[in-house]
């Protein structure tokens, strides 16, 4: 097993980049028939999501646009339970179909945040686009629209994903080892 140190935690591989890749080609072959009459702007989560989303707009075959925010939840290997926007909304989305990219939903508290924000930016619909999902974790009743990867509850890194900032550019995903 290919054991890597991030910081002070040691991960082991755990997804790798093919399939993180086959993941990418999935959700946007169901991306490209469900919005095949649409333009969709696809609402970037930075930092996490910078290298889903580039992967995923390559895909996707009708005319769309990107726009990004950061709103951020997590510190290190925990979540904060309060959603901050360091970067918000920067254009006018009245009546748009967004699709928002994240690179991981956890409990959906970032989600249902961002719901709220875009509900009163009166765009026209929200769908979600991530490349992993919490799938036991999850508890919101709002539906999660497209997943590349459902995982258990453990802390990744790679692929976007980051601890303290670090791991972001590894290809391969990797979990925490307790
Ligand atoms: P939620 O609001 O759904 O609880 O958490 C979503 C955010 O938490 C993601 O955008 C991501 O920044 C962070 N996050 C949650 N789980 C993980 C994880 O396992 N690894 C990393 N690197 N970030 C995570």
């Amino acid at each position: 097993m290919e054991k890597i140190t991030v910081l002070d935690k040691t991960f082991v591989k755990y997804i790798p980049v093919q399939e993180v890749n086959a993941a990418t080609e999935r959700v946007a072959q169901q991306i490209n028939e469900d919005y095949k009459n649409d333009k969709p702007i696809l609402l970037v989560n930075l930092n996490g999501a910078m290298i889903f989303a580039a992967e995923l707009l390559q895909k996707l075959t009708m005319p769309c646009r990107i726009s990004c925010i950061k709103f951020v939840s997590y510190s290190g290997m925990q979540s904060t339970h309060t959603v901050t926007p360091l970067i918000g909304l920067n254009e006018d989305l009245t009546g748009q179909r967004v699709i928002i990219v994240e690179d991981i939903v956890d409990t959906g508290e970032t989600y249902e945040h961002l719901c709220e924000v875009l509900q009163a930016a009166k765009v026209k619909d929200v769908r979600m686009a991530t490349m992993a999902l919490k799938t036991d974790v999850y508890n919101r009743s709002i539906p999660v629209h497209y997943v590349g990867l459902p995982i258990p509850n453990k802390f990744v890194v790679g692929h976007g994903l980051d601890y303290d900032g670090w791991g972001r550019n590894l290809p391969d995903i990797y979990q925490v080892c307790e």
